[in-house]
């Protein structure tokens, strides 16, 4: 059997992490696990049933009610809440910002943490997110840090909201990016960082074969 590894990918809104290690996961044969749409659905389940997204006390009084199954369907994460495949709704503007609230809850993070070591735990993955090379997999084998200038961000956000068919302004993108990383950045449970031993690969003007390209160097530990 080849040698199990994990691989962690942190950095702000719109650095590109999912759509880099979406096609990582495909050329190394390894499994993509996506934790933002974790907190992107407990989000769903608060503005579902009128929760304010800020509300830790009554959050946590219904964390319990919050079942998440993960499922690789023909090698793309699905995403289940209760039962029904929440994937395709949780991708809005208004659920962003309700995944950063309840993200900064503790007991939230805790419960999702623990999914997503579960899934590291026997398979090789790459891992997105904010916390992973810092919080979910510390001992992760290659750790990368993706970021680009706030502008190159929200300008892909904004192509990529677009295509999907919502309707919004650069500017709209580009003061949520803002918001959503000040307060990923700044809350006190696992804020977003780059780890110690994380390397930062700035990705602006970069193209996307180009970023891949360096972020498989980096996991196979070849000179760049
Ligand atoms: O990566 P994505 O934009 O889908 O994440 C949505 C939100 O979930 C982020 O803004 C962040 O607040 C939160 N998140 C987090 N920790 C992770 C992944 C996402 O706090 N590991």
């Amino acid at each position: 059997m080849e040698k199990q590894i994990a691989v962690a990918i942190d950095g702000p809104v719109g650095a590109g992490k999912s759509t880099v290690a979406k096609l990582i996961a495909k050329k190394l044969g390894i499994i993509y696990v996506d934790t933002g749409a974790m907190y992107r659905t407990v989000g769903l389940y608060a503005v579902r049933h009128g929760i304010s997204t800020k509300d830790g006390e009554k959050l946590k009084e219904v964390l319990d009610d919050i079942n998440l199954d993960v499922e690789i369907i023909d090698g793309v994460q699905n995403i289940f809440l209760n039962g029904e495949n929440v994937s395709s709704l949780i991708r809005t503007p208004e659920i962003s910002m309700a995944a950063s609230n309840v993200s900064a809850i503790p007991e939230v993070r805790t419960k999702l943490v623990d999914i997503q070591r579960n899934l590291a735990k026997s398979k090789s993955v790459i891992m997105d997110g904010r916390d992973i090379g810092t919080v979910v997999l510390p001992n992760a084998d290659t750790k990368i840090y993706l970021t680009a200038t706030p502008e190159e961000r929200a300008n892909r956000r904004y192509k990529e909201l677009i295509n999907r068919g919502n309707n919004v302004t650069y500017k709209e993108v580009y003061d949520d990016l803002i918001l959503r990383d000040t307060q990923d950045s700044t809350r006190e449970a696992s804020p977003l960082k780059a780890a110690d031993d994380a390397i930062t690969l700035d990705t602006t003007g970069m193209s996307l074969e180009e970023v891949v390209e360096a972020s498989i160097k980096l996991i196979n530990k070849e000179e760049n």
